[in-house]
């Protein structure tokens, strides 16, 4: 079969590999659309681990073999099941699940999805092997859905985790940096459990988005340092708003939306410090932070310290999926509730996978989630 094999840095290469062999309880499964994310990209632009690899792991396609002796589990699948997958599942039951850290389980840390060598998600290939251990995290697609869908189920429901990693109530005002395709899941997400999102991003276009995604306030952000130089602020008719200078740190609108308390959260869809530090000034007392998109190791920030201790502002992260949120995933994706069709702008066939992710590196004012499309699996 074709495979896109990671050969080193920024290395990806069109290679015939074998179709992986199945075993017991297993399933092999012909993909048809395999999102592309930031978390792998990062692994191909830094070589943060060993090649050779076949990466991609936001995977949908069809059951076309199921291994023999089929267990309860993987007797629930039938030859032509469309399935979204999952390649990390928790055991539930260690001391890090029991504690909810499900990112933290040794089992969770475990790829059980491979197309060939070190397992690592392998939806870059024409089939994948689906291990025991993650087949509780597939999901059938229903027939009205396209597989695209189905292979955004898992990086919404990182996002989803990440929201309920914060406590908030209904009406709270929450910023969202960044309207990338994970900034705008965040916005329709925070906005369906009831917050009131500001959205920011340095490109117009991606906040005409926000809007449509649930934000009730856009703001143009500036390059880095140079606080939030113009506040879009549409009435509440939502008609087009006006686009004026802001004077003062915070800007009017943040003072505006939060009568002058502050923001309740932010939420850090891009990897920048100087917004982290900006949007920290911002939070009222007693506030979170959100770290979303710092996935890059090694790297230092400074933060003054007693803004955390004296202010109590929290500073949280969350990386991963959790298990126990997928059927309410499943749910708010298939009835388009978060209609993550609009978040697809560009398709690219398999072949052409590197393309896809140095696109999806470096975004354009056109592009949001960038899939890799296998060759036989079409459906509306
Ligand atoms: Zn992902
Ligand atoms: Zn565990």
């Amino acid at each position: 079969m074709r495979a896109i094999v990671y050969r080193g840095v920024n290395d990806l290469r069109l290679e015939i590999v074998p179709v992986p062999r199945i075993g017991t309880n297993e399933l092999l499964v012909k993909v048809a659309v395999c999102g592309v994310c930031p978390t792998d990209i990062k692994k191909i632009q830094y070589g943060t681990v060993p090649p050779p690899r076949i990466f991609g792991h936001e995977t949908a396609g069809t059951v076309v073999h199921i291994g023999g002796g089929a267990s309860v589990l993987a007797s629930r699948f039938k030859i032509g099941d469309r399935v979204a997958l999952h390649h990390h599942v928790p055991c539930l039951d260690c001391h890090f699940c029991r504690h909810h850290a499900f990112a933290q389980c040794e089992t969770y840390k475990r790829t059980g999805i491979t197309a060939g060598f070190q397992p690592a998600g392998g939806g870059y290939a024409e089939y994948v092997r689906v291990m025991p251990f993650v087949l509780p995290g597939v999901v059938k697609i229903p027939a009205q859905n396209s597989f695209a869908e189905g292979a955004m189920l898992e990086p919404v429901n990182t996002v989803l985790k990440a929201v309920r990693r914060l406590s908030l109530l209904r009406g709270d005002v929450v910023l969202v940096a960044g309207q990338g395709p994970i900034g705008l899941m965040f916005t329709r997400l925070l906005q369906l459990s009831g917050a009131q999102v500001i959205a920011t991003d340095l490109m117009e276009s991606r906040l005409r988005l926000a809007k449509k995604f649930g934000a009730k306030w856009t703001m143009l952000a500036s390059k880095p340092d140079q606080v939030g130089r113009a506040v879009s602020c549409p009435p509440s008719d939502g008609a087009h708003g006006v686009t004026r200078p802001a004077k003062v740190q915070p800007p009017t609108l943040i003072h505006r939306a939060t009568h002058d308390r502050g923001l309740d959260a932010a939420v850090m869809a891009v990897p920048s410090d100087a917004v982290v530090r900006q949007a920290q000034t911002w939070l009222r007392g007693g506030g979170q932070l959100m770290l979303f998109a710092h996935t890059k190791r090694g790297a230092v920030m400074e933060i003054d310290p007693a803004t955390v201790c004296v202010d109590e502002k929290d500073l949280l992260g969350s990386y991963s999926s959790d298990f126990t949120l997928q059927d309410e995933v499943a749910r708010l994706v298939f009835s388009r509730q978060l209609d993550v069709r609009n978040l697809i702008t560009h398709r690219f066939p398999l072949a052409e996978t590197a393309a896809a992710v140095r696109l999806a590196g470096r975004p354009t004012k056109d592009s949001l989630k960038i899939i890799v499309e296998g060759t036989a699996c079409r459906h509306p």
